[in-house]
């Protein structure tokens, strides 16, 4: 099959050699000159709402998808009849507000944080009397890695919190002192099979992600997220992988996003998995069963943010993943994984890896 993704960067590039090795061919739409997914196949030049670029890429495939959550959906709307695009709209029009979202957890019975729709500084004040200092404001629409995001600390700091992010649509969520952060990643193919990831165990600075470990044993987290995926994968008829992101405290899980797409989290699995996450949505939307999720041992993940050192292209114990991207502060360029028989010797391969890269 011909599949059509939207957004050639590391997502794509990794979506793409999984579809090569599947047999399949990707087509990809971006805007950048000489982007990651390139190495993986043909790129069509253009803005993501470029409807002529757009429709050019639905003649050319069977199917399309994408590979991050903020693709224009009005721009989808218009190939919908050309070509089936999965993940399904629902999916992504729920997923690119953070209201939508939150209210998608509560009609799930997912639990997630407190939080308050804000659209005036009244409302502000009325997040603040209703749950407390802290409070995290964000942006409700393209937030990603911590971008749009203030923590208000004091009454005093409403004011100039408004003013310096009033004038857009936003939310406040309860300030959430977690133990720790997973992520839940299931797929879902075309004809309702379900297969779901052990938990990751994630660690982010400055709202990036750093360090991902798979698994994590707790059988009762492990039971309610499954619940929880679950539910969002059904009741989204959903198609491809979908990852869901929760604050863990105590014996509860609190929802924080959900991401309509492979994700950052789910490296590992390339190393760490019987089946990657991007073989699996690459099969779940060419209408295929999806394979084995089982892990292959204990995988942690390192991203490499800002550069890539040569150390890191020469680490005994980890497969470093290089994307070709160019070095820029703050930027994901790369990753490495690695394997071990025991958390124990994960643990001492990561932290090996990040003394040799940092
Ligand atoms: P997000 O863009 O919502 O995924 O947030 C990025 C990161 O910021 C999360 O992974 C958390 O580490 C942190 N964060 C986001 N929301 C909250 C919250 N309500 N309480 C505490 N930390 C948060």
């Amino acid at each position: 099959m011909r599949i059509g993704i939207i957004g050639a960067g590391q997502l794509g590039q990794m979506l793409g050699y999984a579809a090569r090795e599947l047999g399949q061919k990707c087509y990809f739409l971006d805007p950048s000159d000489a982007p990651p997914a390139a190495k993986a196949g043909p790129v069509i030049q253009a803005a993501f709402d470029d409807r002529v670029a757009l429709s050019i890429l639905a003649e050319k495939c069977d199917v399309l998808t994408y590979e991050f959550e903020n693709v224009p959906i009005e721009a989808l709307q218009d190939i919908a009849d050309k070509v089936p695009v999965y993940p399904p709209h629902d999916a992504l029009r729920l997923a690119q507000d953070r209201l939508t979202e939150k209210q998608l957890f509560e009609q799930l019975d997912i639990p997630l944080p407190k939080y308050h729709r804000i659209d005036s500084v009244d409302d502000l004040r009325q997040a603040v009397e209703a749950i407390g200092l802290p409070l995290v404001i964000k942006t409700r629409r393209m937030g990603y890695d911590g971008k749009g995001q203030f923590v208000l600390q004091d009454e005093e700091q409403i004011g100039a919190t408004w003013q310096e992010l009033g004038g857009q649509a936003l939310i406040a969520e309860q300030w959430v002192n977690f133990d720790y952060e997973v992520s839940a990643i299931g797929v879902r193919s075309a004809n309702g099979d379900v297969a779901t990831y052990c938990l990751t165990h994630n660690e982010h600075a400055a709202g990036i992600l750093r360090v991902s470990r798979a698994p994590v044993t707790d059988e009762s987290l492990t039971h309610s997220a499954t619940i929880y995926l679950r539910a969002l994968l059904e009741s989204l008829d959903y198609v491809g992988v979908l990852a869901l992101e929760l604050f863990v405290v105590g014996n509860e899980l609190l929802a924080n996003e959900f991401a309509p797409r492979v994700h950052n989290s789910g490296h590992w699995t390339i190393e760490g998995a019987e089946t990657s996450q991007f073989s699996n949505h690459i099969l779940a939307v060419t209408s295929a069963t999806p394979g084995s999720t089982a892990t292959l041992g204990h995988a942690g993940m390192i991203n490499l943010i800002g550069h890539i050192p040569d150390a890191a292209r020469d680490l005994g114990d980890g497969v470093l993943h290089d994307y070709g991207k160019s070095a820029r502060p703050g930027r994901k360029l790369g990753h490495v994984t690695v394997v071990a028989d025991s958390a124990e010797g994960r643990d001492t391969l990561i932290e090996r890896t990040i003394r040799s890269v940092t």
